[in-house]
């Protein structure tokens, strides 16, 4: 059987030159996993494309689709299937973006419904060529899910709406969300080279800007480790993420999607991730994924139920102090 991560790095049609290709890098065995084969990924795919919707799992090539898509997660993304920006990391298409489906938030609506999600995870492509950055699709879809499937948590995943944050936001957070996720994706060194359209300290002040219109939505931010970040680096993220009130942090393995991508520059183990994950508990975040193949939506609904049940407790712990 192939190996999922094979089938990552095999670069799309439209990136075919007729150049040589570099080799690709060699994977340890812990982040090698299956192809997709299931009838659940089958279903799923089929549904996506019926109603006409783009998934990151498939633009992003992730090395999860496999497990996910069997289970009938999926992670939309919306605002189209082309990136206004380029990072050095992403394997979505880059380039001129299509006009906004308007058909786009009713659509995911249905597929939340047909696929039984008791969570959702909403995403999207940059739309720097957007006046509102694509905020009020975000608004549009949220609307939607509501309407359609009251009882389904909503997670969104937005980009930094450069130039345009403070306004975005709000109107995003106004429609409810129940989890605000946005990636810092990497320590603050390694901006100019691996995420050079971002600010890092704009990422950070987008996560403190939801906490400071509604505490009560859950924020989450996410690092890929590998693209040659320092421990300590990670800490001060951690710290970072921990001043702004971010709620949940995911770590995970960077894996280079092309050969024309930014290369690999460690694999980090199993047991190097666990020490992260226990710092990052350490620091106070209610809930952290760290793990080579963790991705901010793997596992979303279930690390969704335990967070809100972490802070649950910790409220209850702060009512007993207060008596
Ligand atoms: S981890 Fe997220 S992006 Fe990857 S397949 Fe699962 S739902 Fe999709």
């Amino acid at each position: 059987m192939v190996a999922m991560n094979d089938l990552a790095n095999t670069p799309k049609p439209g990136n075919e030159t007729g150049e040589e290709r570099p080799k690709r890098q060699r994977k340890p065995d812990w982040i090698r996993v299956r192809a997709p084969v299931s009838e659940g990924y089958n279903e799923t795919r089929r549904l996506m494309r019926e109603l006409n919707l783009n998934t990151v799992c498939e633009e992003a090539a992730c090395p999860n689709i496999g497990e996910c898509w069997t289970q009938k997660h999926a992670t939309v993304m919306i605002l189209g299937d082309v990136c206004t920006r380029a990072c050095a990391f992403c394997n979505v298409k880059t380039g001129m973006p299509r006009a906004v489906d308007p058909m786009e938030p009713e659509n995911t609506a249905i597929a939340a419904a047909k696929m039984g999600l008791k969570h959702i995870v909403i995403t999207s492509v940059d739309r720097d060529d957007l006046p509102d950055g694509g905020a009020s699709q975000f608004v549009k879809v949220i609307e939607a899910l509501r309407r359609n499937t009251p009882d389904t948590t909503i997670e969104i995943l937005t980009p930094d709406f450069r130039g345009k944050m403070r306004p975005a936001v709000e109107a995003i957070c106004e429609a409810g969300p129940d989890v605000y996720n946005h990636n810092l994706e990497t320590v603050p060194r390694l901006y100019p080279t691996i995420r050079p359209g971002a600010r890092y300290y704009a990422s950070l002040r987008l996560l403190e800007e939801v906490k400071s219109h509604n505490p009560l939505i859950f924020t989450k931010s996410g690092i890929m480790l590998g693209l040659g970040e320092e421990r300590l680096e990670v800490h001060q993220v951690m710290d970072d993420m921990r001043s702004a009130e971010v709620d949940f942090i995911t770590l995970g393995q960077y894996l280079q999607p092309t050969p024309k991508h930014a290369k690999v520059e460690e694999f980090v183990t199993p047991k190097a991730f666990d020490a992260f994950g226990s710092i990052a508990r350490a620091k106070g975040f209610l809930q952290v994924a760290s793990s080579p193949l963790t991705r901010s939506s793997y596992h979303a609904g279930d690390d969704f139920a335990v967070m809100r049940a972490a802070r649950e407790e910790k409220l209850r712990k702060k009512d007993r102090l207060s008596v």
